[in-house]
């Protein structure tokens, strides 16, 4: 959320986008398909392989009216993401949880690789319909929600695809995946395997063992 006098810009990267400080004189690539001129002849890029980042440029009085900010849920950390606010909506979704727990209706900033690390360190089943979640696991969900994002924002986000190593720029946190990617390792807490599955079209890895769940 970029804070300008009269608006606010908002950017979400989606898969692939990235933003890069240059020289106005660092030679243009063509993904790079937004860039801001600053008045010291330094350019904020914003780049993009796969096109799929989105921004939108809001009057600032009207923020909080906006589509996009009113289809989003709580923020991780905010003080009203408690085990009752989650099971109020959870009992009325049959949906198996690693759907639910992408929506970005209910708690914002949750993608697919933390989504697999929350469930496999609160030991939920990615199969395991919300509704059947119990008061324990929504307050794992919370903790470990936290922990997993406060832990990857300080090793610098997580990089597995588009990790280039001319621009030098990428996350630790890869490194400290439990599951996601992790399809056919063992588990570092027991020892199984491993496994990838598909759940609600996005590829989806957990541990049989630690995450046995009802099925
Ligand atoms: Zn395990």
């Amino acid at each position: 959320m970029f804070c300008l006098n009269d608006y606010y810009l908002l950017s979400h990267l989606r898969m692939e986008g990235k933003y890069f400080l240059r020289d106005s004189s660092y030679p243009i690539n063509k993904h790079e398909h937004v860039i801001f001129r600053f008045s010291d002849n330094t350019e904020l890029r914003y780049q993009d392989t796969r096109k799929f980042g989105r921004m939108h440029l809001i009057e600032k009085d009207k923020l909080m009216d906006s589509k996009v900010m009113k289809e989003l849920g709580l923020e991780p950390w905010d003080k009203n993401l408690t085990s009752e606010y989650l099971q109020n909506i959870y009992k009325k979704k049959s949906l198996p949880i690693k759907t639910v727990i992408l929506d970005q209706s209910i708690i914002t900033g949750i993608g697919n690789i933390y989504a697999d690390e929350i469930l496999f360190l609160s030991k939920i089943n990615p199969l395991t319909p919300a509704k059947k979640l119990s008061d324990k696991d929504c307050k794992n969900i919370i903790k470990y929600t936290r922990k997993t994002l406060e832990e990857a924002i300080a090793q610098g986000g997580t990089t597995i695809r588009s990790y280039t190593s001319d621009e030098g720029i990428t996350g630790r946190f890869q490194n400290s995946l439990y599951v996601h990617e992790q399809a056919g390792n063992t588990c570092k807490k027991c020892h199984s395997k491993i496994v990838k599955i598909k759940v609600g079209g996005r590829g989806t890895y957990y541990c049989p063992k630690c995450q046995a769940g009802d099925e």
